[in-house]
Parts: C-alpha cells; sequence; structure tokens
C-alpha cells in the first residue's frame, strides 16, 4: 500500500499580523513548516510528501529553505491556489498515479505524533476516510452578526476537527472533482466527502496537535515542544 501525504503551506498568514507567514515562522530554532515536515517523516508508513506553497515561493522553499534541513521524503513542492482547497487539489494533481492511500496535514500543525498519523492511515485503509478530531471542551454558541446569541448548541456531539485526515486515493479525487463541478467550498476536505453521502470515519486525535494561526498559539507550541523534551530526559 502506497500511501502520499499532501501538506498545505500556501496559507498568507493574515492572522499571525506579521509580514512573514506562519509556515515560516520559527518554532524553537527551525520553520514551522520544517517541523511538520519532519513529523511526517518520522511515520513509516508515509512514503512520500507534497508540500504546497505560495507560488512565488516554490523556487525558493524547494531551492534554498528545505535543503539544509536534510528530509528525505519530499517528493514534490507544488504551487498551491487562492485557498486551501485549491491548494489541496494543486497537490492531488501532482501525486504518483500509484498512490493508494493520500493523508492531508496542515503545514502548521508541528505537533502532530507518528502515532497519530499511522492510525488515521489504518483508519482509512479499511473505512475508505478518516479525520482526527477532539470533543470540544466550551460552551458553543451560535451568535448572529449583531452579537446576539441565537442558540446552544448540544455539545455532546460537537468535535472540532483537526488534521491528518487521510483517504483512499480514488475518493478524494472524486470529492474534490464534484466540489469544483458544484461550485462548492468547504474548510477541510472530509466535508467534501461527507456531501457524497461517504461515512467519513472520527478518530480521537490530541489537544497538544494545535494549528499556529495566530501569535499566541506559537508561544503554546514552544511550551508543548519544551514539555515534550523534558518528559524524554
Ligand atoms: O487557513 P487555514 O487555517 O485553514 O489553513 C490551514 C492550512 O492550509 C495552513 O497550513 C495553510 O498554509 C494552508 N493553506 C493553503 N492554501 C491557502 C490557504 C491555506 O495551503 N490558500
Amino acid at each position: 500500500m502506497k500511501t502520499v501525504a499532501i501538506v498545505p503551506a500556501a496559507g498568507s498568514g493574515s492572522r499571525m499580523n506579521r509580514d512573514i507567514s506562519k509556515q515560516y515562522l520559527s518554532l524553537a530554532g527551525k520553520p514551522v513548516l520544517v517541523r511538520t515536515l519532519e513529523a511526517l517523516e518520522a511515520c513509516p508508513g508515509v512514503d512520500g510528501l507534497y508540500v504546497v506553497v505560495p507560488s512565488q515561493d516554490v523556487a525558493s522553499i524547494r531551492d534554498d529553505i528545505l535543503p539544509p534541513w536534510g528530509l528525505k521524503k519530499i517528493a514534490g513542492v507544488v504551487p498551491g491556489g487562492k485557498e486551501r482547497q485549491d491548494s489541496v487539489l494543486s497537490g492531488l494533481e501532482a501525486i504518483d498515479r500509484d498512490a493508494d492511500i493520500v493523508v492531508v496535514h496542515d503545514g502548521v500543525r508541528p505537533l502532530i505524533s507518528a502515532d497519530l498519523v499511522e492510525r488515521c492511515i489504518r483508519a482509512a485503509a479499511e473505512a475508505g476516510a478518516a479525520t482526527l478530531g477532539v470533543p470540544v471542551k466550551d460552551t458553543v454558541k451560535e451568535v448572529a452578526p449583531d452579537g446576539r446569541i441565537v442558540r446552544t448548541c448540544d455539545r455532546t456531539m460537537l468535535w472540532l476537527t483537526q488534521t491528518p485526515q487521510a483517504f483512499r486515493r480514488d475518493i478524494i479525487e472524486r470529492a474534490h472533482r464534484e466540489a469544483v463541478r458544484e461550485g462548492f467550498r468547504g474548510t477541510d476536505d472530509t466535508s467534501l466527502i461527507e456531501r457524497l453521502g461517504i461515512a467519513v470515519r472520527m478518530i480521537p486525535g490530541d489537544y497538544r496537535n494545535i494549528k499556529i494561526t495566530t501569535p499566541e498559539d506559537l508561544v503554546v507550541a514552544e511550551a508543548l515542544l519544551a514539555a515534550r523534551r523534558e518528559a524524554k530526559g
């Protein structure tokens, strides 16, 4: 079974309020994106990595930024699109035709463990499509634009979705094809599959698998990395 990973990292990082995109920011001495790629390389089940970056950065990432880190599984650096969904599609168009399983993992989730990636891959091989997620801990409200609470959601059934998400290649390709045809836009890949009526399996993830989106996330990620180093002794 051949498994490839697509790593969307073509966001502009506008929520970070910095000139540099969040995937290139330094996290304990290494770019966030490099930490994410190292975490995926540590998974024996992942054969190749396709990194999706802003089109103007493809040459510098491929030729200057990545080589010094000695990554072994980079199979391609490809240009991304306007939204995350466009970037994943660009990755899908670049992957090996003989891949059986496709893993999609955000370039800004550097704290993922190899064990959880492998669990997600196994679930996709069995069920066709799977994602990591965690149950919500807070009470969730739906709020109108004027600030008025519309309703309180029943949190017993609510999960926050993380990546990795993993799929049989035929399923994710079909889902993206149909989304383009029907003009559907989703903020993750499983939403493209759910709407086809195909079941997606939710795998319990890890609250530490954070997405680095705003400046305080970097502080949390540094602390989590330090705790991990301490635990290892
Ligand atoms: O914007 P969001 O937080 O959903 O981004 C998740 C991941 O998708 C990030 O790694 C980001 O770089 C990537 N992304 C992308 N192309 C875009 C927008 C986001 O690859 N156009």
